[in-house]
């Protein structure tokens, strides 16, 4: 089967099982909790603080709940997550990684192969613009999405999606905000990174480096 992620070097990954998924949820958790202080100093700059308390209680909430989504079929998981991450998340990025996730969900099967996960992805993306009335360039997480689904579009490896995603991150600090709170700022929302994005980063990463180090040789 053409799995998820299957990269360019022949390499492929292990489908994602429930077991998967509960470590990587967990792994998830673990890492916006690390980086939650940051995420809080970034919104502090062009937002109101509270991003990385905002993302650290929505993960902390699937964390709570990771065995009994994990014991779902992909799709219903994947849904399940999106619901729990708009119920707590809350502020502008709770709907939106919300909307991600649920999307996604909706959008793939139970087993789904590169083309399939690469069409749900391109639709959950499509949703989150709609749902945030944002595109390219708007300064959100929006610009870290478009440049990953690009790399998965091509069957980039793991590695290079999560560096493609911390490019985009940071090049979120040139733009000028045109959606969410730091848009009322203009032209000073100039020179800082997107927290949105660096929190979408931080999350592609640890899914990517979990599928880098299960590659099934
Ligand atoms: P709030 O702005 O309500 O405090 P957060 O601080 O949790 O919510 O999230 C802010 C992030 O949400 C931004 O950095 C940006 O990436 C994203 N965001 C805000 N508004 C929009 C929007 N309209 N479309 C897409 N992303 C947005
Ligand atoms: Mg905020």
């Amino acid at each position: 089967m053409d799995k998820p992620f299957a990269s360019e070097t022949g390499n492929s990954f292990m489908p994602l099982c429930a077991a998967d998924l509960s470590e990587l949820i967990a792994l998830c958790r673990a890492e916006i909790d690390r980086h939650g202080e940051h995420l809080c100093v970034l919104d502090s700059a062009i937002g109101d603080g509270d991003h990385g308390a905002n993302m650290r209680r929505g993960l902390e909430a699937v964390f709570a709940e990771r065995d009994a989504i994990a014991a779902l079929p992909m799709p219903a998981a994947l849904e399940r997550i999106g619901l729990v991450l708009v119920m707590n998340i809350g502020g502008a990025a709770g709907p939106l990684y919300g909307t991600l996730m649920m999307e996604l969900g909706r959008g793939i099967s139970d087993q789904p192969d590169t083309s399939d996960f690469a069409a749900a992805l391109e639709q959950a993306i499509a949703a989150v613009a709609r749902r945030g009335r944002a595109g390219p360039g708007d300064k959100t997480l929006l610009d870290v999405l478009y440049p990953v689904q690009a790399e998965v579009l091509r069957r980039s490896t793991p590695n290079h999606i999560a560096a493609c995603a911390r490019i985009a991150a940071h090049s979120t600090q040139a733009m000028q905000a045109r959606r969410g709170r730091a848009s009322f700022l203009g032209a000073r929302s100039i020179g800082h990174e997107d927290p949105g994005a660096s929190s979408c980063a931080l999350l592609t990463a640890t899914i990517c480096g979990y599928f880098e180090e299960h590659v099934a040789s």
